[in-house]
């Protein structure tokens, strides 16, 4: 018999260190806490859906390369002829995929914080070093303070949120353009909400080399097929290609994300009746005293109020469920988010916001 190892002997001591992602339990609740869009799709679309799932081939591994979806996305978001496209299961799989292309000894990959958390964990998981340049107070980026970590660890990659998770703005597109620049590596503008703000990097591609540009179906209405994308020159994606995993993304998700992007009008009105809510629910939270909202181009409200994480509790007992921030950040002390959901569940949120506040006063 040999000695078996205890996994502190053979783990890497950066996943030793890591805590797991967590996904808190929701069943029963009213769920604003993971950005996702809080409308269904159409009958008529899900019927048709129903018969495309029945009839798939799933003894057959999916279309290795998914070309037909990859053409449905082309012509969906306007993607130019000149740039390729490289499909990730959920964008998350994408900066695991450049993460580990990225990884030589010594490379570094540059992030801001606050900012989407994957970029740090993945680092870890790819053993790339992670630097994080933070944040001004008012969430904008401290462009000086990038431009000397640039000059200081010649990143490869540099990611950046437009808008950014979890403080909802969208930062100052001239101070981006520097940045990228300013970089000899890349830089990927990861337009995961893009469906809830009027800007985009996308006419950006042709004029910079190091400029990649990654969405994702999550946020606006698909996140249970887990679909993103990466959007570049070739020369970039042909590379990242030989570390996508052949088959990474599933047949179901082929047919169904192909079939709704046919009617693409069902989840940009989706989205404009979500932007019409984030305005509603932005000036109720105005109107209470003491809290700081921060403005957002996105699907969820960043605030700062006192005993943010009591206030979470109360909302959670009440069975509401948001995301509580305090303690993650020092700039997001006594800082929670909420995710802007259907009418109904924001006045429930809302009115019940209401009733804690009054009660602990
Ligand atoms: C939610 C989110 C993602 C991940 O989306 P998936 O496509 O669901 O993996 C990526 N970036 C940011 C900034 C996000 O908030």
């Amino acid at each position: 018999m040999p000695n078996f190892y205890h996994p502190d002997q053979i783990i890497r001591p950066e996943i030793l260190a890591l805590s797991a992602y967590h996904v808190p339990p929701a069943t029963g609740m009213i769920k604003l806490d993971a950005m996702e869009n809080p409308y269904p799709l159409p009958p008529v679309l899900r019927e048709e859906i129903a018969q495309l799932t029945a009839n798939a081939p799933v003894n057959r591994y999916p279309d290795a390369s998914a070309a037909s979806l990859k053409a449905a996305l082309r012509q969906a978001l306007s993607i130019s002829d000149d740039m390729e496209i490289l499909l990730g299961n959920g964008s998350d799989e994408i900066i695991q995929i450049i993460a580990m292309a990225l990884a030589r000894p010594g490379a570094v990959l540059i992030s801001v914080e606050p900012a989407f958390v994957m970029f740090r964990m993945i680092a870890a998981f790819a053993n790339i070093q992670y630097v994080g340049i933070p944040l001004k107070k008012d969430f904008s980026l401290d462009l000086e303070t990038m431009l000397a970590a640039i000059a200081e660890h010649k990143p490869a990659v540099i990611f950046l949120a437009y808008p950014n998770n979890p403080t909802g703005n969208l930062f100052d597109s001239a101070a981006i353009l520097s940045i990228i620049q300013a970089t000899s590596g890349i830089v990927v503008v990861d337009e995961a909400y893009h469906a809830f703000a009027d800007a985009s990097f996308m006419d950006k591609l042709a004029q910079y080399p190091n400029l990649l540009l990654m969405r994702t179906l999550s946020k606006s209405g698909l996140a249970g097929l887990r679909l993103g994308l990466l959007i570049g020159r070739p020369e970039w994606l042909m590379q990242l290609e030989k570390v996508r995993l052949p088959y990474n993304i599933g047949i179901m998700t082929q047919l169904i994300a192909e079939k709704v992007l046919h009617h693409t009008a069902v989840l940009s009105e989706q989205a404009e009746a979500i932007k019409s809510e984030r305005t509603i629910m932005s000036a109720f939270l105005g109107t209470i005293a003491n809290i700081e909202v921060y403005p957002s181009d996105a699907n969820f409200i960043l605030f700062r109020i006192h005993a943010a994480s009591q206030i979470f509790q109360a909302l959670k007992k009440r069975k509401i469920l948001i995301k509580n921030l305090d303690g993650t950040h020092p700039l997001l002390e006594n800082c929670l988010r909420v995710t802007v959901g259907t009418p109904d569940e924001n006045s429930q949120f809302c009115a019940t916001f209401h009733t804690i506040l009054s009660e602990t006063v």
